[in-house]
């Protein structure tokens, strides 16, 4: 059966906060524009963000002060250039969203609300109660349809069209039939999220599975910075689920077993509120030096019971509801116990701080752009500050949007000769799993990937470790050859939905992991007991790693680019 090819002058992968706020601008300015999403745009992943969204708003706060945080935050991995540019636009982007419907909470006197953010020098937070990702979320999809662009629902992008040097389209099936078609193109913007569910313990939907990721890898193009895995300090005991940083923002304590603050040690000026990779590493030690509470012992206490009542209900009425649901403890009346989760992807597809992808150290690849966490600017470096990931999806969506429109007019992309071979891959992937007749499950692969994961290329990491799990995805990606999936039709097969995840999951880890053998230092989020110090002669340099087709990984290192702020010793 032959497929259909449908003509669009943009692809957009992806409907969270960077995919809806870049189809807006680009159908503003006259564009054929469609957006594919494996998922309705409100079950994106943006749609969970808590806590806020940084802008130096306030007289106090200034736009050097926030950049300088970011930077200091990013372990001076981050790219200035590109941290400037975020940093200086935040203000209007904030003002852009909020003209647009998005309700903040406020000050008694009527302004925007902040609140105080890990690792950030003053209040800078601005949120909508504990729901900020929501009502932003809202927002931007309700005025992108308001303007007329076309989403297309539970979509599932398989390949990009990659042909003659440029991006072309995608390759995608419907998810409720199994259905294939080509999205042919001029550009295609990636904006497929984060790919924490690597992870046994996270925060992440279970779609943030990164197939944006190594959809990209598998054409031999490079991933940058993917050692860099953020570990968000207080997720629910057991299950990883999300309990804001707006929590030790309003004041939340961290205690021990034996009910000391003990971040006192780590961070004796910043305590509960330095950024979070240091927070992490703090309660996992605590944990790991037998002063964990709870009936394994593997968390310590969140405890907010100071804030009153009143406050809980005003400022963070959706965690006590989860704290409630999910761990049967009312944050009011008693502390929670939480422990680190993992949470955010700093690293991803490498792009220009313009939102162009690059396709090695020097050249970018035409018709090809991403933003959002897939993406890596890199504004985060080696660990993002809390509220700083909606400001890069809203306003890198918007941004990348424009330039996209910009360069269709100037820079005259425009369609190749293709035909229908250009499915053949996604095609193949299909069948393969779906007749294939092995043994193995997914669920139980995915299970032994996710708990190796967690322990080996986790908040510590040793030689040995990483190591070990190296072997670990070797054997995992030879058992995925002889998979076996039961449901065999193609009306809303999840099974094989999940398998094609899955695939990407083992090849983005095998990324993270390679990453993380070769920087042999300890920077932001990556900390390797065996190298403890931060090793700027080595390793101020980004990681650029490609996959040849056996799934070998060969690594370059580009330098990173510094600005005002020279690199010094992180202390808070
Ligand atoms: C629980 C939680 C709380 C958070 N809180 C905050 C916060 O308070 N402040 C902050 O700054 N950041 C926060 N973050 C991080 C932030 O929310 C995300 O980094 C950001 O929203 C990502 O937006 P995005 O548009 O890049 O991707 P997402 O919102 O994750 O959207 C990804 C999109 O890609 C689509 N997609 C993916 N793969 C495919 C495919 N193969 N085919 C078709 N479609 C595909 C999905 O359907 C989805 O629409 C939080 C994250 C989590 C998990």
């Amino acid at each position: 059966m032959s497929i259909p090819i449908k003509q669009y002058d943009v692809v957009i992968v992806g409907a969270g906060l960077a995919g809806c706020a870049a189809a807006r601008e680009l159908k503003r300015r006259g564009k054929n524009v469609v957006v594919l999403t494996k998922l309705h745009p409100l079950r994106s992943h943006s749609g969970a963000a808590q806590g806020g969204i940084n802008a130096a708003l306030s007289e106090e706060d200034s736009i050097e002060l926030h950049m300088f945080d970011t930077v200091k935050g990013s372990d001076y991995l981050a790219d200035q250039d590109a941290v400037e540019l975020m940093c200086s636009k935040a203000p209007e982007t904030i003002r852009w969203i909020e003209r647009m419907g998005a309700v903040f909470s406020r000050t008694p006197e009527g302004k925007i609300a902040q609140r105080p953010f890990g690792g950030q020098s003053k209040p800078r937070a601005c949120f909508a109660k504990d729901r900020t990702g929501l009502t932003l979320l809202q927002t931007i999809y309700e005025q992108a349809h308001r303007d007329g662009v076309e989403f297309l629902d539970e979509w599932y992008v398989a390949d990009i069209i990659y042909k003659n040097g440029v991006v072309n389209g995608v390759c995608a099936y419907e998810i409720k039939s199994s259905e294939p078609a080509i999205f042919q193109a001029k550009a295609v913007m990636f904006a497929t999220g984060g790919y924490a569910r690597a992870f046994k313990i996270n925060s992440n939907a279970h779609a943030n599975t990164g197939d944006g990721l190594s959809i990209v890898a598998r054409h031999g193009l490079p991933l940058r910075d993917m050692e860099f895995v953020q570990f968000h300090p207080t997720g629910l005991a057991g299950t990883g689920i999300l309990m804001s940083e707006a929590a030790r923002g309003e004041g939340g304590k961290l205690l021990n077993s034996k009910g000391e603050r003990f971040m006192k040690k780590y961070a004796p000026e910043k305590m509960e509120l330095a950024p979070r990779d240091l927070v992490s590493r703090s309660i996992t030690k605590e944990i790991l030096e037998g002063r964990g509470v709870g009936p394994n012992k593997d968390a310590v206490y969140l405890d907010l019971t100071h804030l009153g009542e009143e406050k809980i209900m005003e400022r963070l009425p959706e965690l006590r509801d989860l704290a409630l649901t999910f761990l049967g403890r009312d944050m009011i009346k008693e502390p929670i116990l939480i422990a680190a989760t993992a949470h955010y992807s700093m690293g991803g597809i490498p792009t220009d701080i313009h939102g162009r992808v690059m396709k090695d150290a020097e050249n970018k690849l035409p018709g090809f752009y991403a933003a959002g966490e897939c993406a890596c600017v890199s504004v985060h470096g080696a660990n993002r500050l809390g509220a700083n990931s909606v400001l890069e999806a809203l306003f890198y969506g918007r941004h990348t949007g424009n330039i996209i429109a910009d360069d269709l007019e100037k820079e005259g992309l425009s369609f190749i000769d293709i035909n229908e071979s250009v499915a053949d891959r996604m095609r193949e992937e299909m069948e393969t799993l779906r007749t294939n007749n092995g043994t193995e499950r997914v669920s139980e692969l995915r299970a032994e990937l996710q708990e190796s994961m967690t322990n080996n290329a986790g908040v510590f990491r040793t030689q040995e470790t990483l190591e070990r799990q190296r072997e670990k995805l070797k054997e995992l990606k030879e058992r995925f050859k002889k998979v076996r999936i039961d449901d065999k039709s193609k009306v809303y097969n999840t099974d094989l939905q999940e398998a094609i995840e899955f695939g990407h999951m083992l090849d983005y880890s095998t990324f993270i992991v390679e990453g993380a053998i070769a920087r042999k230092e300890s920077r932001g989020a990556h900390f390797r007991e065996d190298f403890p110090n931060r090793d700027d002669e080595n390793f101020l340099k980004h990681t650029l790693a490609f996959m040849d087709e056996e799934g070998n990984i060969k690594l370059e290192y580009t330098d990173v680019t510094l600005g005002i702020f020279e690199p010094q010793e992180r202390k808070y």
